[in-house]
């Protein structure tokens, strides 16, 4: 009835990873076995390993930036073959039939998305994530990786990838628009690539300018440093788009303030305090204070697809599975170039 795997979990919001192992269903006439070759450590990993949100089922193997290899498929499986390249991101099913997931827009199921870890899946058994040897997925809830992308630079696109490229798609980023990424991270770093082949003007607002090189290589334009106070000055009513990448709690009238009139700001960072906004930040130019949450499966299908023709896949340090507790703490020192990813092989 399932296979016994290798894998990582936390089994408490105070302890390290450790090695584990966990049960995968045998595949369902709809369902698709993954071997995994590499998963990303995303930033909400941690969030969610730690318990900063306070809603964590232990023990819990978290990773949703997936990539692999198809090892066996369901009798009913259309979309996939054995040995085909494919991902997996945050999401492995949503209800299939309100309008958001009509719409491909599973990721606001009205339902709930049953995410890849930490949710309940439709067999009522709790969902775990990619930090493991190998999963098993509807094949809906998959992605085709592009033969032009390496697996291990594709695997944080299925999450950061996605996150950045929605919310420049829907608010319209290409020639002409000024759009500035705040933190140069895992998802920060992305989408500096992607919104400049987009054709936007790019801007970096990193704390520091450390990076400065970096994010410039990656294709920013400008690259300023939050620290420095008249970086607020010189950048006021100047962007059409923001884009906040922060885990943490900004002083949120400050990076409105360089909004032009009608500019929006999408909140992307999950920082576990509330955001706090003075009214006069919005109304002084009609500004939108906005959010998006990563994207649908086509959509994903499509940023993998224009990140393959775009040449783009995430800067990585590929790592073994006993270094995850380090490379958490690295991740939350803003200490990475520029996304951690595991070799499933160690786990
Ligand atoms: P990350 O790699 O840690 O990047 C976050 C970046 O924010 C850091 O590299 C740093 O950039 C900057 N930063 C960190 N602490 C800061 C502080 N105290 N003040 C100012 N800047 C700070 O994390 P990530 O994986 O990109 O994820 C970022 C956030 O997005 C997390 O909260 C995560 O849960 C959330 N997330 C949301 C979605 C979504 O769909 N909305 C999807 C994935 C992740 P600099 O060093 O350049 O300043
Ligand atoms: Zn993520
Ligand atoms: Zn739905």
């Amino acid at each position: 009835m399932s296979t016994t795997v290798n894998a990582y979990s936390a089994a408490a919001a105070d302890r390290p990873l450790a090695p584990t192992t966990i049960e995968r269903r045998d595949p369902g006439p709809h369902d698709v076995v993954i071997d995994i070759a590499y998963a990303g450590i995303c930033h909400s990993d941690i969030h969610t390993a730690r318990g900063e949100w306070g809603r964590t089922s232990y023990p819990v193997v978290p990773g949703h930036e997936i990539a692999g290899t198809v090892a066996a498929v369901g009798s009913d499986v259309s979309r996939y073959a054995v040995g085909d390249r494919v991902g997996v991101g945050c999401f492995v099913d949503s209800c299939r039939e309100c309008d958001a997931c009509r719409q491909g827009l599973e990721q606001y199921c009205e339902r709930g998305m049953i995410g890849t870890y930490n949710a309940v899946g439709r067999d009522g058994l709790p969902t775990q994530g990619g930090y493991s040897t190998a999963i098993v997925v509807d094949e809906n809830y998959v992605c085709g990786i592009p033969d032009g992308l390496a697996l291990d630079v594709a695997a944080p696109l299925l999450c950061a990838g996605i996150t950045l490229y929605s919310p420049l798609r829907h608010w319209r980023a290409g020639p002409g628009t000024k759009v500035a990424v705040v933190g140069l991270g895992g998802l920060g770093h992305v989408g500096v690539k992607i919104a400049h082949a987009m054709g936007a003007e790019v801007t970096v607002l990193s704390q520091s300018l450390k990076k400065m090189e970096d994010g410039l290589r990656l294709g920013a334009d400008h690259y300023f440093a939050t620290s420095d106070p008249d970086t607020f000055r010189a950048l006021r009513k100047n962007f059409d788009l923001i884009l906040n990448t922060v885990s943490a709690n900004l002083d949120m009238a400050k990076y409105l303030g360089m909004l032009k009139l009608d500019g929006t700001l999408v909140e992307l960072g999950l920082p576990e305090r509330p955001i706090e906004v003075p009214a006069f930040a919005v109304t002084a130019a009609r500004r939108s204070l906005a959010g998006s949450n990563i994207g649908g499966i086509a959509e994903t299908q499509e940023m993998l697809d224009f990140c393959a023709e775009h040449g783009i896949g995430a800067e990585i340090e590929v790592i073994s599975a006993d270094q995850i507790n380090e490379a958490y703490e690295r991740v939350v020192a803003s200490d990475v170039r520029y996304r951690f990813v595991i070799d499933a092989s160690t786990f």
